[in-house]
């Protein structure tokens, strides 16, 4: 065997582990990262949008935002802000209704009116998407993807615009989500805010590091979508 691919060093004492220096020190600051989990955050841009980007910035985390067309056109410099700041945008509809439920041809409005306003106020073209509600039938589904927009669902809900206590909330983020998940927040939510500093550094102490969304070949069971977290 080559003990040399081993990382070992024959001495005069045996062998030794060879250690660049200051690798070790690395090491004992930065967990090990052993998976990646998507943060979505639906329903911007709107002020809430800034908080949630401060607080990304501060943490040096990215996070994938699923925008209303509406909303953009209002409020479009936290669109354009999220976009600088090297985040994922996506396509949340242009008024947020049941596309399911409503004529496909409105439908269709809804989702090319956001693709062109998210194009025009961040420079990028959306990739990914998400129907209001999560709601979606075959026929939607298709629509997504004839604007190239995947539909993006989540492995985990933690029902943050249900009032719940900003502890609760991240410790049943913590508790529930493994390598490859993408979870549903909101960013106007206050308490959504309050516990994402702490998620992060939660998720971070797990070896789980907040990735971006990729678009896979296999369905995704647990994030019911063709889609998975993956490093950015
Ligand atoms: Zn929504």
């Amino acid at each position: 065997m080559d003990r040399q691919a081993m990382g070992l060093t024959l001495t005069a004492n045996g062998f030794v582990p060879t250690v660049r220096p200051g690798a070790l020190a690395v090491a004992a600051t930065r967990p090990v990262i052993r998976g990646y989990v998507a943060l979505t955050f639906d329903d911007g841009p709107s002020a809430g949008t800034g908080v949630v980007l401060n607080i990304l910035a501060e943490a040096q985390a990215r996070a994938t935002f699923f925008f209303v067309g509406g909303g953009v056109e209002t409020d479009w410099r936290y669109a354009s802000r999220a976009a600088l700041a090297g985040h994922a945008i996506g396509n949340h509809s242009y008024s947020h209704p049941d596309l399911a439920a409503i004529p496909l041809k409105d439908a269709a409005v809804e989702l090319g009116r956001t693709q062109a306003a998210i194009t025009r106020y961040t420079g990028a073209v959306p990739m990914l998407g998400r129907p209001p509600f999560g709601s979606a039938n075959e026929d939607v589904v298709r629509l997504f993807r004839e604007y190239g927009v995947e539909p993006v669902l989540w492995a985990y809900n933690p029902e943050d615009n249900a009032g719940q206590a900003a502890a609760a909330i991240g410790a049943a983020v913590l508790g529930a989500v493994r390598d490859g998940d993408i979870v549903l927040l909101h960013c106007a939510q206050r308490e959504t805010q309050r516990m994402l500093p702490e998620l992060i550094s939660g998720l971070r102490a797990r070896g789980l590091e907040p990735g971006r969304i990729e678009i896979t070949g296999e369905y995704q069971e647990r994030n019911h979508s063709y889609a998975r977290a993956v490093a950015w």
